[in-house]
C-alpha cells in the first residue's frame, strides 16, 4: 500500500519508523511518505493560513498550497488515491472503515491545523478522487496529525504480512461487533486474583464458549450500543440463553 501524508508538522510522524509499522515500511508492505505542506508555498514566510471569510476567531488553511500538494501527489494522469481529511465534523472512524481503507492501494492524508482547511480544497479534490472527511471521535484535537497516526496504525495492522499472528485479528474487539473477553497470562494466581479455572482446563470448546459469553457480557455492560447494532444472525441460541 502507498500512503502519502501532508502536514505542516512532518516531525509528528517520526514514530512511524518504530515497531511493526517501521517493519512494514522496511519490508515494503507500506510505502509511506510524509510531505511538508510548506513545500508548496511561494512567499518568504511560507504562509499556509489566513483569516476566515465571515469573521470569527482563528485562521483557516489557504487553498493554494493544498491545491498544489494534491496536484503533485495525485497527478491527473495517474490512478487517483483516496483522500482522507481528518475532521471532527467527519464520518466516525471505525474498525469497519479501517478494513475498507486497508483494501485501497493508495491513501492520501491531508492534516488540517488551525480552524481547518478551506472547504474548496475538498470540493475541488472530489472532482477527481474519492474524498472522505473522518473523525476520530466527538472531541477536538489541535490538528490532524495524531488522527492520521491512529488511522495508520489501525489500517497497517490489517495489511497481509504485518501481524505475526493474523489469527488475532479474528478474535479481537470490534472484529465481529463485540468486545473481546478478559485476557490472562502466567502466573495462575497473583496478589489473590486467580485466572478463571476454565482457561486452565484445556477444554477448547468450553474455553471458546466462556470467551464468547464474557465478550457478550462485557459488550452489554460497556457498549450496549454495539450489542443493539449486532445483526440477529450474529447471535446463536446459546448466546441468547446466556
Ligand atoms: N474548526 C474545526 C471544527 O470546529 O470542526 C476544528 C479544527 S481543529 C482545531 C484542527 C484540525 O484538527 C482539524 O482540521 C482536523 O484536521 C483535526 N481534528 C480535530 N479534531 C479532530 C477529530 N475529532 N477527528 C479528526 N481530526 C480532528
Amino acid at each position: 500500500m502507498r500512503v502519502d501524508v501532508v502536514s505542516i508538522f512532518p516531525e509528528y510522524f517520526a514514530p512511524l519508523d518504530l515497531s511493526l509499522i517501521g517493519r512494514a515500511r522496511a519490508n515494503g508492505v507500506l510505502q509511506l511518505a510524509v510531505h511538508d505542506l510548506r513545500t508548496w508555498t511561494h512567499d518568504v514566510h511560507r504562509t499556509v493560513d489566513d483569516t476566515p471569510y465571515g469573521g470569527g476567531p482563528g485562521m483557516v488553511m489557504r487553498p493554494e498550497p493544498w491545491g498544489e500538494a494534491l496536484d503533485a501527489l495525485a497527478p491527473v494522469d495517474a490512478p487517483p488515491p483516496r483522500l482522507l481529511v481528518p475532521s471532527p465534523a467527519g464520518a466516525p472512524f471505525t474498525q469497519a472503515m479501517a478494513y475498507e481503507l486497508a483494501a485501497e492501494s493508495h491513501l492520501l492524508f491531508a492534516c488540517g491545523r488551525y480552524e481547518g482547511i478551506d472547504q474548496r480544497v475538498l470540493a475541488h479534490a472530489a472532482t477527481r478522487m474519492p474524498v472522505t472527511e473522518v473523525s476520530l471521535g466527538d472531541y477536538v484535537l489541535f490538528g490532524g496529525e495524531v488522527a492520521v497516526l491512529v488511522m495508520l496504525e489501525a489500517v497497517t495492522r490489517l495489511l497481509p504480512g504485518v501481524l505475526g499472528n493474523a489469527g488475532s485479528l479474528d478474535e479481537e474487539s470490534h472484529a465481529h461487533g463485540l468486545l473481546e473477553a478478559p485476557i490472562y497470562t502466567k502466573p495462575p494466581s497473583w496478589r489473590g486474583h486467580d485466572v478463571p479455572e476454565v482457561l486452565r482446563s484445556g477444554d477448547h470448546g468450553k474455553i471458546a464458549r466462556w470467551r464468547r459469553e464474557e465478550g457478550l457480557l462485557r459488550t452489554a455492560a460497556r457498549r450496549p450500543d454495539l450489542l443493539a447494532a449486532l445483526p440477529a444472525d450474529r447471535l446463536d441460541k446459546r448466546d441468547i440463553a446466556a
